[in-house]
């Protein structure tokens, strides 16, 4: 098992947790491993014990998450959490298996859903939902993934609020795989470009995001700084 601070880490790549989703017969809640995710889940006891479940899978998406495990672990293989996601949307085109897709700003969902339909014009779409509610107190949104029917359902609200949306009605709704994709709806109806190939490559995609929104350098700065301690919190 590798670990960072305790926390399991999924090192071998896309392929294999392809198959693992495909033949798991229990729930799934595939997290993308950023320096975010670390800091909140390490907060305190409740939110730790919420990333450590075992139905939790987290990728080695962000630098500080891959670069600390890499350095250990020669062969483990990054997942951008963008990437596994379309991955994921291809299998499951032809598939009687169906997709919802809950999150970003209304504009964005709304240009969001035709791409897709284009991209995978075999893919069984369930339903979609802007992420501008209160995760609390959104009955609503809950009876319509429910309705739907949906199996795979992509959460889109930023860290650490999808995580806690899908912590909190996992159990409750009927879709066995769940997955908080950050920024992705934004990137992939092309309302956000994403960091050119060679600086994701790097691992400094944090850098290009930190140029198209100056106001992140605080944020940034706090992550710099985490994924410094994360190469003591490998364990393998
Ligand atoms: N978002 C949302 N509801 C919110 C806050 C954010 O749906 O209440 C969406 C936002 O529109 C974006 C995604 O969550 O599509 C990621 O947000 P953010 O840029 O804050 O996260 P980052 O990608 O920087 O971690």
């Amino acid at each position: 098992m590798h670990t960072i601070f305790n926390l399991p880490i999924y090192i071998d790549g896309e392929k294999k947790l392809l198959e693992y989703i495909k033949y798991n017969t229990g729930k799934i809640h595939i997290i993308s491993g950023n320096a975010e995710v670390l800091k909140y889940s390490l907060q305190d006891k409740t939110a730790y014990e919420l990333f450590a479940a075992k139905e939790n899978i987290i990728i080695p998406d962000g630098i500080s998450v891959y670069r600390p495990i890499k350095k250990k672990v020669k062969t483990a293989q990054k997942i951008a959490g963008i990437d596994f996601m379309q991955l994921l949307l291809d299998a499951y085109q032809n598939t009687d298996k169906k997709v919802y897709f809950l999150g970003a700003r209304e504009a964005v969902i709304y240009t969001l859903i035709p791409i897709i339909k284009q991209k995978y014009p075999n893919l069984n779409i369930a339903g979609y939902h802007h992420g501008y509610f209160n995760i609390n107190d959104c009955a609503d949104i809950i009876e319509d993934i429910t309705q739907s029917k949906a199996n795979i359902l992509f959460v889109a609200l930023g860290t650490p609020n999808q995580e806690n949306f899908i912590f909190k009605y996992m159990n409750e709704l009927p879709c066995m795989l769940f997955m908080g994709v950050g920024g992705s709806f934004d990137v992939l109806s092309g309302t956000i470009r994403r960091a050119p190939e060679w600086m994701c490559r790097l691992g400094i995609e944090w850098l290009h995001r930190l140029f198209k929104d100056p106001s992140k350098i605080g944020r940034m700065w706090n992550n710099i700084v985490f994924t410094l301690k994360a190469y003591h919190g490998v364990s393998t």
